[in-house]
């Protein structure tokens, strides 16, 4: 096992890490910008090092830093937490290079699943169902038109080396295909350097369901069932949970074994997540992403399982500690994401927490960073924290998050606890009754941007 690992990462999730190494005995080192001197993950980890000034491109993203930083502190592995590099191929390959663990899948797959149409084809051929649409690239707007006419409208025109939401656009009719081809790939060249674009059939109320995979890099893996995230806005998760309230025991072994049966056969090593959109009973997949997620702790909770120190584990060469039959789901969990934003258009709102007390108790977990005193930069992502809830059922855990959340004080900026104080009211939430769209209507209906 390593006796020293570096977190490449800022916030709840380098200090997520801290604490599974630190219950395996590993020390930890934790790098920062000037801007995150004062961080809890620094002060938490047993070792900092400054890495560079507060933009991310110039310190968390900063591959030279952190492989000095490696070598100064002699750490032995690197966790990438979700975001920055985490899934950059290029880093990993580095980081073998130097004979540094990377505790993560190999730069390899990174590579496959960042290339959407390379993922969608490997997907395919590995036998996990796909949205129907062009196969690979479509090169102009003729080839689109034949090809929409086929699959018929709407469609979504979606960038190959998309992310974040960005670079897709919907044509409902064939007197949009062409703005919508011509848009999407003006934006994906502006945003991602690379103007190739795929089309795929539009699905008009699919749910967002993810499965969560984990594998020993020696051609094992399981599956822990699946999250529904399909609560967004502008496609960003703002509350999952698990099990998804209407995915039966039958649909979530079928899948599930599929997911798992798939990511076996390429040898995959670690945490991985293949989301999917779900409509009429069917799977779609739509990407795979090749880390920790952020609502990780909702399978954690329903299976009693540490996915981090699994995680470690797995890079340390050592075998997973559970198998497809050890894991079973107790009750259900929710995670609702607290960003430092103001309602109703979400701007940042970034400045000094002059009180902070987490919500505790029976089945409730915080992570976050934030404490008395804390500047929140503005630099970095908005979220602040995840309050996570698991109850015996789902009627329990979201009694539960209602009461957690009344507990909850964040003081001093702006933040998104009185959203989800209002999606609780909600009889849809309540029901479980919700898709993609659902949050957007409601914002729309409820909070209106000034
Ligand atoms: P990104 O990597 O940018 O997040 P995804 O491919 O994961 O892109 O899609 C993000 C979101 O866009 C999905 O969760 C869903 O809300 C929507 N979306 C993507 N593909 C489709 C589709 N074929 N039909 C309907 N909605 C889609």
């Amino acid at each position: 096992m390593f006796k020293k690992i570096l977190i490449a990462n800022r916030g709840e999730i380098a200090l997520r890490v801290v604490r599974a190494a630190r219950e395996m005995g590993i020390a930890t080192v934790a790098v920062h910008s000037t801007a995150d001197a004062d961080a809890m993950h620094v002060r938490m980890a047993d070792e900092s090092v400054c890495i560079g000034p507060p933009p991310g491109t110039q310190s968390y993203l900063s591959v030279p830093a952190i492989i000095s930083a490696c070598e100064i502190t002699g750490a032995e592995a690197i966790h990438p937490g979700y975001g920055f590099l985490s899934e950059n191929a290029n880093f990993v390959q580095i980081v073998e290079d130097h004979g540094i663990s990377f505790i993560g899948p190999s730069a390899e797959h990174i590579r496959i699943m960042g290339d959407k149409i390379t993922a969608k084809d490997t997907m395919k051929a590995l036998g996990v169902p796909c949205v129907p649409g062009s196969d690979g690239g479509v090169p102009d707007v003729a080839a689109a038109r034949a090809l929409c006419d086929e699959i018929g409208y709407p469609v979504i025109v979606k960038a190959t080396a998309g992310g974040g939401g960005r670079g897709m656009k919907v044509a409902k009719s064939a007197a949009e295909i062409e703005r919508a081809f011509q848009t999407a790939r003006a934006e994906a060249k502006a945003a991602f350097g690379n103007d190739e674009v795929y089309i795929e059939k539009y699905l008009t109320t699919p749910r967002h369901i993810e499965i969560q995979i984990f594998g020993d890099g020696q051609g094992g893996a399981v599956h822990l069932g699946e999250r529904d995230c399909s609560l967004q806005r502008r496609h960003q998760k703002v509350f999952e949970e698990a099990p998804g309230p209407v995915i039966t025991s039958e649909e979530r072994a079928a899948i599930g074994r599929t997911c798992a049966e798939a990511v076996a056969r390429i040898g995959y090593s670690g945490a991985g997540t293949i989301e999917f959109l779900y409509e009429n009973g069917s799977f779609y997949f739509i990407e795979m992403n090749t880390r920790l997620q952020v609502e990780h702790p909702v399978t954690e909770a329903i299976f009693g399982v540490d996915l981090v120190r699994e995680q470690i584990r797995v890079a340390a060469g050592l075998p997973m500690s559970f198998q497809q039959e050890d894991l079973a789901i107790n009750g259900h969990a929710i995670e609702v994401r607290i960003n430092a934003e103001k309602l109703p258009n979400f701007a940042p709102s970034p400045g000094r927490i002059t009180q902070y007390h987490a919500p505790g108790g029976l089945g409730v977990r915080m992570d976050s960073a934030l404490y008395d005193g804390y500047r929140i930069p503005p630099y970095y992502d908005s979220l602040i924290g995840k309050l996570i809830v698991h109850g015996r059922d789902r009627p329990e855990a979201l009694a539960r998050l209602a009461r957690a959340l009344s507990e909850l004080i964040v003081d001093g900026v702006d933040t998104t606890i009185p959203l989800f104080h209002a999606l609780l009211a909600e009889p849809d939430i309540q029901a479980g009754r919700y898709n993609i769209h659902w949050l957007e209507r409601w914002l729309e209906d409820n909070l209106q941007p000034q």
